[in-house]
C-alpha cells in the first residue's frame, strides 16, 4: 500500500491544498510506493515563518539543552532502524544493509553534533587602548534552508539540520522528489520528541518550485544544499538577489592514484569498495584512476575481479547484496552514454559495460574501462554509477597534473608505500579531501568540502559546524 504524506510546518502535520502530489517510484520494481505534497509558496512561506518565530527562544536555550532535545532524536531514530532502513531502500534502491548503516550514522551524526553544545567557543583579543577588552561572541545565522539531494537522503536531513540546531538555527528541509518519504517518517519521529515547534519544518515539493522559492527567500539566512553542480549554480543565482549565504556541497569526479609501489590488493579492494557503494552513487567515491604503468595490468585484473564478482538485484531481498539498481532511468542513460562514449574513443572494455539483463530495476553491469585518456569524456563528467575507467601514466608527477585538470575538486587519494610519494600527492593534490591507502569515505569529524566547482564551504567536524555561526565583536571599555 502506498504511504500519503503531509507537510511538518510550525510542530504539526498540516493539511493544505496542493495543486499535485509527487508520486514516488521504488527503483527496483518501478511501481509507486507512495506520494508527497508539491507545495505551494504559502505552504513553503509558511514554513520559513514558522522557522523565523521559533528561533529567537531556540537561540536562548542552553546549548546543552539544545544538544538534550537533538539526542532525543537520534533515540528515537535508533528504536527504528529496520523500519526506516527498508524504506530507504525501497524509495532509493539502495541495499538494505547499506540503508541501516545510513540510519546507525545519522543517529550517531546527531550525537556527534549535540557534542558541540558544549564546546561552542568565541574569543577574547588583546585591545590596544586601556581598559578596553574586545569579544568575539558565535551567533546563528537565523533560518537555514536545507534542500537535499537522494543519495543518502537520510543522512543528509541530519547534517543540514543538527549542525544548525546545536548552534541556534532553525531550518526547514526540502528533500529530493526522488526520495523524499524518508525525510516525512524523520519528521514524524521529530514529532514525538517535545523539540519546540517550529524548529524543525519539512516541506516537499520539485526544485523549480519548492527549492527555487526557499533559496529566494529574503527571509532564510543561509540556503544549504547538497547536489549538482548546475543546481547549485542556479541557488547561488537565487540566494545572491537577498545575499543570502550559501553552503554548497557538490559533484565529484574524484581521482585515484596508485603507484608501482602500492600494495595492489589494498588499492583494488579499495577502489572496488568506494566505486560499488550505494551503485557508485557518491560525490567522493572514485571515478577515475590514473595507475603507474608497469602495475597498470595487475591493478586491472584485480579491479576487474572484484567487479565481476559483484552481487547485485532487488535491494529489499535479504541476501549478501554489493548494490542495488541506480536511481532512475536517466541516470541509467547517462551511464550507459558515457561508457559507450569512451568505448568510441578508443577505451578497452575489460568487464561489464552494458545495461544489465535484470527483469526489473534500472541496473547497469559492473563495468571496467581500461586504456582510457585525458581526452575521453568520462575522465572529466561524473558518471555515478558502478564503472571503473583507468588511466595508466608514467610518473607520481602526471597522475598529480591530470588529477587536477578537473571542474571538481571534491575528493582524492593515493595509494603507495612510500612516505614521501604520499606527502608529495596531500601537498599537490588540490582537493577538499585526500585519502592515502584507504577507500574515499569521509568521517563525521573531518570537513568535507569541496573545490572549484564542488562548493563552496562544507560539512562535518568544527568547521562545518562554525558555518552555521557569525561572529560579533564587542568592544568592551571598562574603565
Ligand atoms: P540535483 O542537483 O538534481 O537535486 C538536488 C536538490 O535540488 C533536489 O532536492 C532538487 O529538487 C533541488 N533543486 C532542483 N532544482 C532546483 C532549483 N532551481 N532551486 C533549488 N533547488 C532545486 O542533485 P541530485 O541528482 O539529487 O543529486 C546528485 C548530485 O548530488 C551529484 O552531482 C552528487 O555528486 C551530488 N552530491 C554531492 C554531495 C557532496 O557532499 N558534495 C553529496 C551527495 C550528492
Amino acid at each position: 500500500m502506498s504511504a500519503v504524506y503531509q507537510n511538518f510546518i510550525d510542530g504539526q502535520f498540516v493539511d493544505q491544498k496542493h495543486s499535485e502530489e509527487i508520486e514516488v517510484l521504488n527503483p527496483a520494481t518501478h511501481q509507486p510506493v507512495g506520494s508527497v505534497p508539491e507545495s505551494t509558496d504559502d505552504e513553503v512561506d509558511a514554513a520559513i515563518a514558522a522557522a523565523r518565530a521559533a528561533q529567537r527562544s531556540w537561540a536562548k536555550l542552553p546549548a546543552i539543552q539544545r544538544a538534550g532535545h537533538l539526542r532525543a532524536i537520534s533515540a528515537k531514530l535508533r528504536q527504528h532502524v529496520d523500519r526506516l532502513a527498508r524504506l530507504i531502500t525501497s524509495e532509493q534502491g539502495k541495499t538494505l544493509e547499506l540503508a541501516k548503516v545510513e540510519v546507525n550514522f545519522t543517529a550517531d551524526y546527531i550525537d556527534y553534533m549535540a557534542e558541540w553544545g558544549r564546546r561552542i567557543e568565541g574569543e577574547v583579543i588583546t585591545s590596544d587602548r586601556a581598559n578596553e577588552t574586545i569579544f568575539l561572541l558565535r551567533k546563528p545565522l537565523g533560518v537555514v534552508a536545507g534542500i537535499l539531494p537522494w543519495n543518502f537522503p537520510f543522512f543528509l536531513v541530519a547534517r543540514k539540520m543538527a549542525p544548525a540546531l546545536i548552534t541556534g538555527n532553525t531550518i526547514v528541509i526540502k528533500p529530493s522528489e526522488e526520495t523524499p518519504m524518508n525525510a516525512f517518517e524523520f519528521a514524524k519521529l521529530v514529532a514525538e520528541t517535545d523539540l519546540p515547534k517550529g524548529v524543525f519544518n519539512l516541506v516537499s515539493g520539485k526544485g523549480a518550485s519548492v527549492g527555487a522559492r526557499l533559496s529566494g527567500s529574503k527571509d532564510v539566512n543561509m540556503v544549504s544544499f547538497t547536489g549538482s553542480v548546475a543546481v547549485g549554480s542556479q541557488i547561488m543565482k537565487a540566494a545572491s538577489q537577498n545575499l543570502t549565504r550559501v553552503n554548497l556541497e557538490l559533484g565529484g569526479k574524484a581521482p585515484a592514484i596508485v603507484l608501482a609501489d602500492a600494495n595492489l590488493d589494498l588499492a583494488a579492494k579499495a577502489i572496488w569498495d568506494s566505486r560499488i557503494t550505494n551503485t557508485g552513487q557518491l560525490c567522493n567515491c572514485a571515478e577515475r584512476i590514473y595507475v603507474q604503468a608497469s602495475v597498470a595490468d595487475a591493478l586491472t585484473e584485480k579491479i576487474a575481479a572484484h567487479m565481476k564478482g559483484t552481487r547485485y538485484g532487488d535491494p529489499l531481498a535479504e541476501s549478501t547484496l554489493h548494490m542495488g539498481p541506480l536511481i532512475n532511468r536517466q541516470g541509467l542513460m547517462k551511464v550507459d552514454e558515457l561508457v559507450r562514449g569512451a568505448l568510441a574513443q578508443g577505451a578497452e572494455l575489460v568487464t561489464g559495460g552494458r545495461i544489465a539483463d535484470r527483469e526489473k530495476g534500472y541496473h547497469y553491469e559492473p563495468t571496467v574501462l581500461a586504456n582510457c585518456g585525458h581526452g575521453m569524456n568520462i575522465m572529466h563528467q561524473e558518471v555515478f554509477g558502478p564503472v571503473v575507467p583507468i588511466q595508466k601514466v608514467d610518473s607520481l608527477e602526471e597522475a598529480i597534473r591530470y588529477a587536477n585538470d578537473s571542474e571538481y575538486g571534491l575528493t582524492s587519494s593515493i595509494f603507495t608505500s612510500n612516505l614521501n610519494h604520499a606527502m608529495q600527492a596531500c601537498n599537490e593534490l588540490e582537493f577538499g579531501e585526500t585519502y592515502v591507502n584507504r577507500e574515499h569515505f569521509e568521517a563525521m569529524q573531518g570537513f568535507h568540502a569541496g573545490r572549484r566547482k564542488s562548493g563552496i564551504g562544507g560539512a562535518d567536524g568544527k568547521h562545518g559546524l562554525y558555518e552555521h555561526l557569525e561572529t560579533q565583536v564587542v568592544y568592551m571599555n571598562h574603565a
